[in-house]
């Protein structure tokens, strides 16, 4: 059976590599990096991941600068704040908490914040930094991913990678960073024809649907490193959109869900936000 990809293990790594960058940077006379989370409204699951970003930013001796909005905030307000937190200095990173409430237009919002202190690698500038292969602040989950299989040694270049899921934060992204270390990517999605013999090919395949169980034993090839980036909270605890027990028959490796690619992305925003900070501060590598 499959070998396990421990994200919270390789999560546990990064943030405390991260901790001591942040030592390292405020011994060398720079100043702690500071994560500007933005929450509008009341949303639970929202709550939660935020809550996290906040305590795993201070456990990584950063600054917390979270603020809060009403979910009934109109679009000039956020905008105003985000510009407010873009101007101040202390700001090394803004993270924008989607879904941000319906009436308020997410995509304009995410515009105002610039590209240096983007740590979720959501803007036009870093999307297009990365479509170009040139240095910027990528995506975290996706990031997270690479480090992932770097982490367990997996051989990508010249290798068949398979995505499965096109979105802006994760899907295309994903490809992008696959391709800049030479895999051979395809992108599979809604309306590709016979998924199972698509993802077959892979020897690296990474599911990102959004869809429980999308993925199963048929659509992988024995031996294969296979990447769960879903996330469905059901009765039973956390599912992913592969089939762990069967799929972990037959694949090389795989991560678990929960406990693989989730951890994953936050250590990945911490390490953006030191290298944003360090960036800023004329610390840059
Ligand atoms: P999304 O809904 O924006 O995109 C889903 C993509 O999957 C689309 O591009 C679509 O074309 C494709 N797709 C949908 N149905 C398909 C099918 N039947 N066959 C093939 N492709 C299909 O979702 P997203 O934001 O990319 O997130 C995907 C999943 O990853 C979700 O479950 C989400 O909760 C999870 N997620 C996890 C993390 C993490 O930290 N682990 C971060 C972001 C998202």
């Amino acid at each position: 059976t499959a070998q396990l990809i421990d994200g919270k293990a390789v999560a546990r790594r990064v943030r405390e590599e991260v901790g001591r960058g942040v030592e390292k940077l405020v011994a060398d006379g720079g100043t702690a990096p500071g994560l500007a989370t933005v929450l509008i409204g009341e949303d639970p699951a929202s709550e939660v991941y935020v809550r996290n970003k906040r305590r795993l930013c201070v456990e990584a001796g950063m600054q917390d600068l979270h603020r809060h909005l009403p979910g009934d905030v109109d679009q000039d307000a956020v905008a105003a704040l985000l510009d407010e937190l873009a101007a101040d200095p202390a700001v090394s990173g803004i993270l924008l908490q989607l879904p941000a409430p319906d009436h308020l237009d997410s995509e304009a919002l995410i515009t105002r914040i610039p590209a240096e202190k983007d740590v979720d690698g959501l803007t036009t500038a870093n999307a297009g930094l990365l479509a170009q292969g040139r240095p910027g602040l990528r995506p975290c989950t996706p990031a997270g991913v690479m480090e992932l299989l770097a982490e367990h040694g997996v051989e990508l270049s010249g290798a068949e990678a398979v995505v499965v899921g096109r979105s802006v934060l994760v899907g295309k992204p994903m490809a992008q960073l696959l391709l800049a270390k030479n895999a051979t990517v395809t992108m599979a999605h809604s309306r590709t024809r016979d998924l199972a013999a698509v993802c077959r090919r892979a020897d690296v395949l990474v599911v990102a649907a959004g869809i429980q169980g999308l993925v199963g034993a048929d659509a992988v090839k024995p031996g294969a490193t296979v990447i769960d980036v879903g996330i469905h909270r059901g009765e039973d605890g956390l599912r992913g959109d592969v089939e762990f027990d069967a799929v972990a028959e037959v694949a090389g490796a795989i991560t678990p869900v929960p406990g693989g690619v989730g951890p994953m992305t936050i250590a990945m925003l911490l390490a953006n936000t030191l290298t944003a900070a360090k960036v800023q501060q004329g610390f840059g590598d």
